[in-house]
């Protein structure tokens, strides 16, 4: 009871205070309103601004992969240059500069290049791209590498457990002359004998394998081998293993070479010092 009086005494001197204090407490939460609603203003006027994109990133990001792994190896091998009326040229996907500022940190870190925001996956970092970083999309008329997709067999890279749908010949048809368009304006027959080359490379990797017949193999040449990596881990291991195992062969063996020869020390002057 007498504390609760002393520590009301104690504050009485500090109430004196309260009329200039309060004002001012109420001043900084009143600013601090202001600017999370001008912060929220900000937004709304941010994603008013923001364009509104109808081209897949994933699909986008498939095709790209395709055309990195299938494609250009070969494209490279020949010192071609590809046009940028084709459009499998870089400049030609609107997501290619945003997707060249991704950091892949570590598992479970991804890293903004462009303002160093780190994010758990890659999701959050192609939102953060969607929302904060927009003005670097490069959104043009036919800019969309998704949109070719259907000739560039995204579908194969994306899901692989996906169960095989029943072919369609007239999506088949359709995605055949994409894919020979693709052909005719990236590989000009016209432009010379490399070009010609790759023309019919063109053709064989993507192109075939767009009839009912089930025939020819998409993407049949080039690509990560990834079962080389495999076999080539199993060698390493392999190399390693076996010097281990004759080590511990030899050790085991001088053991028990060791264990024999005690016993028979052990015999010999047991029996020495037996009286007979
Ligand atoms: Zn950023």
């Amino acid at each position: 009871m007498g504390r609760r009086v002393e520590l009301q005494i104690s504050s009485f001197p500090f109430l004196f205070l309260l009329p200039f204090v309060s004002p001012t407490l109420y001043g900084a939460r009143a600013r601090e309103e202001f600017h999370v609603a001008a912060g929220a203003r900000d937004l709304l006027q941010h994603d008013a601004q923001k364009p509104e994109v109808h081209c897949s990133r994933e699909r986008s990001r498939a095709a790209w992969k395709i055309i990195e792994e299938y494609l250009m190896p070969f494209v490279e091998k020949e010192q071609y240059n590809i046009s940028t009326k084709c459009r499998l040229h870089p400049d030609n996907d609107m997501f290619r500069e945003q997707e060249q500022h991704k950091i892949h940190v570590d598992t479970n870190e991804w890293r903004c290049d462009f303002c160093k925001k780190s994010f758990r996956a890659e999701k959050f970092l192609d939102q953060h791209f969607d929302n904060r970083h927009y003005n670097l999309l490069n959104d043009g008329q036919g800019r969309c590498l998704a949109d070719l997709c259907g000739a560039l067999h995204c579908d194969l890279v994306m899901d692989s457990k996906k169960t095989k749908s029943k072919c369609n010949p007239a999506a088949a048809a359709r995605n055949r002359h994409l894919c020979e368009s693709l052909a005719d304006s990236c590989f000009p027959v016209s432009q010379g004998r490399i070009a010609s080359r790759l023309h019919e490379l063109f053709l064989r990797q993507f192109c075939d394998a767009h009839a009912c017949n089930g025939g020819q193999k998409p993407l049949s040449r080039g690509g990560k081998k990834h079962t080389n990596i495999f076999y080539f881990a199993i060698c390493v291991l392999t190399m390693l293993l076996v010097p281990l195992f004759y080590l511990f062969v030899y050790l085991y063996r001088r053991e028990m070479k060791k264990g024999v020869q005690d016993l028979k020390r052990i015999s010999k002057t047991g029996r020495k010092s037996k009286p007979s």
